[in-house]
């Protein structure tokens, strides 16, 4: 057991901050040290930050985004374009559309995949509204950004069942070479499924 190097209030911000995505013992100690240097530039607007998001984090009653307000700012924004309904898992996959900024229009975070063997079952997804926002809604399209595991397309395949008798498009990701990709690297199931889906030049 390596000796203590700092009081207890530090060691404890360094077990917390280990606990991050990303962030080892090691990374964990250097931030801890960084944050203790800048207590005043960084430190406390931190810790103010963190108490008033705290306060505020809930589950959007539309989509299930989770935000700082419901509806979430993505459900809030009058300029989207609501004839697309974008179906992801969770809400780092509705972050990471967003970065990408292709599609400007609303979501649905399912919370999960369809997993038989983990026991996930329709029930524990958020599909219920899902198929009441088609319903009552002006989509058109239904994008299904779910993942290209056998536990994601699963769930496309329920989903798109699901939604059959809604008459909306429904859509899903193509699968195929990712941009700056070389061919002799890739395996053999995206190389397939990329010529399966090859569009004209
Ligand atoms: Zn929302």
């Amino acid at each position: 057991m390596p000796r203590a190097v700092a009081g207890p209030e530090i060691e404890r911000l360094i077990q917390l901050l280990a606990r991050l995505p990303g962030l080892g013992p090691r990374s964990a100690r250097r931030a801890a040290l960084h944050l203790v240097r800048k207590r005043a530039e960084l430190m406390e607007p931190l810790s103010t930050a963190f108490i008033d998001a705290l306060a505020k984090i809930e589950v959007c009653g539309t989509c299930g985004n989770v935000d700082t307000r419901d509806p979430c700012t993505v459900c809030a924004d009058p300029t989207r374009d609501r004839l697309i309904l974008v179906v992801v898992e969770n809400v780092a996959d509705l972050w990471a559309l967003e970065r990408a900024g292709v599609v400007a229009g609303r979501y649905h975070v399912l919370g999960g995949t369809l997993s038989p063997l983990d026991g996930v079952g329709p029930d524990d997804l958020n599909l219920k509204k899902l198929v009441s926002r088609v319903h009552e809604g002006e989509t058109k399209e239904v994008l299904l950004a779910l993942n290209a595991t056998v536990d994601g397309q699963t769930t496309a395949h329920y989903v798109t069942d699901l939604l059959r008798d809604t008459g909306v498009k429904v859509t899903r990701l193509a699968h195929g070479v990712p941009v700056g990709g070389e061919l002799d690297y890739l395996d053999e199931g995206t190389l397939a499924a990329a010529i399966r889906q090859r569009t004209p030049f």
